[in-house]
């Protein structure tokens, strides 16, 4: 049964990013077992956290603890300042009581380390397909990574996922998986067919001609903090745009086989659709010593 009051709810609520918008749309729609989302409330939509609860009445849903959050509000020189603007409360819902007790399970055994238990819990609670978690679980082995891929490969091919499948919300095991194709059109078409003018929102092509500012290079490390990967055939550079897009600072993931040093700024256009962005950068600009943020409170996000 579509929960049609939830759906709407997502789909006109301020306070979701859209990956989240997504998340419970389909949630709503009976196709996705269980979701998480966070709702940032802030003093354009104090009202919000009422109303979704409202909408979550016959549904089983835990939620966090209200927590801060900042964005960048300035960048002056080489300074990125964040400054607080409003709180977070994570919600986890689900379709059945069993739901919330397998996610219990879930934290209990990220609690305890035990990533390879905790991700098959969470394969299951989240309707991954059995083949990606069982891939995503190998991968946490760091010499089965770095023989499987080179650093390029490794970005490249998750920057290929989200272009490929850009409904699902986990890393598919190849490019050529039938289950998570499989999942990518059921969650479309669910979509299309109960949130109209989101999905067509979503999947609307939006440019953008900015600055971009190379930040610290993406890597993975080992136990003792060193790159698994000492000489690389490409990088991955979070970036961050000189220009708001609809009033923030968005940060871009960059994946390039040039090498930057952090600072360098990049005249760019960035062309985003779904959840990813495409950068196309034309020319150096500048480039700024000692870039730095000025923070005070942690990234929006948790650990499970
Ligand atoms: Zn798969």
């Amino acid at each position: 049964m579509v929960q049609q009051g939830l759906s709407t709810f997502a789909e006109i609520a301020h306070g979701f990013i859209d990956s989240d918008r997504l998340k419970l749309i389909l949630f709503a729609a009976g196709v996705k077992p269980a979701a998480f989302a966070a709702l940032k409330i802030d003093s354009m939509n104090l009202g919000e956290k009422y109303r979704f609860e409202q909408h979550l009445k016959d549904i089983v849903f835990v939620a966090s603890k209200a927590r801060s959050f900042e964005e960048i509000s300035k960048i002056e020189k080489n300074k990125i300042y964040w400054s607080f603007n409003g709180v977070w409360i994570g919600y986890d819902l689900f379709n059945c009581y069993h739901g919330l007790k397998q996610f219990k399970e879930y934290v209990k055994y990220v609690t305890m380390q035990n990533h390879d238990k905790a991700d098959r819990i969470a394969g299951k609670l989240y309707g991954y397909p059995d083949c990606c978690v069982e891939n995503f679980i190998k991968e946490h082995d760091l010499n089965y990574l770095k023989e499987k891929y080179t650093c390029y490969e490794y970005y490249k091919r998750l920057h290929d996922s989200v272009r490929r499948f850009p409904f699902v919300f986990h890393t598919p095991c190849s490019k050529n998986c039938t289950a998570t194709a499989k999942l990518n059109n059921l969650y479309k078409h669910a979509l299309k067919k109960t949130a109209p003018k989101f999905y067509k929102e979503f999947s609307r092509k939006k440019s953008l001609k900015t600055d971009l500012i190379i930040d610290a290079e993406s890597d993975v490390f080992d136990k003792n903090r060193n790159t698994i990967w000492p000489s690389k055939d490409g990088h991955e550079y979070p970036t961050i745009a000189r220009t708001p897009f609809q009033g923030h600072h968005y940060l871009y993931a960059y994946l390039t086989k040039k090498c930057y040093e952090r600072g360098t700024v990049l005249g760019s256009k960035v062309d985003m659709r779904y959840n990813y962005a495409d950068i196309k950068a034309y020319k150096t600009k500048d480039a700024i010593k000692n870039l730095m943020h000025i923070r005070k409170f942690q990234a929006l996000g948790r650990k499970f």
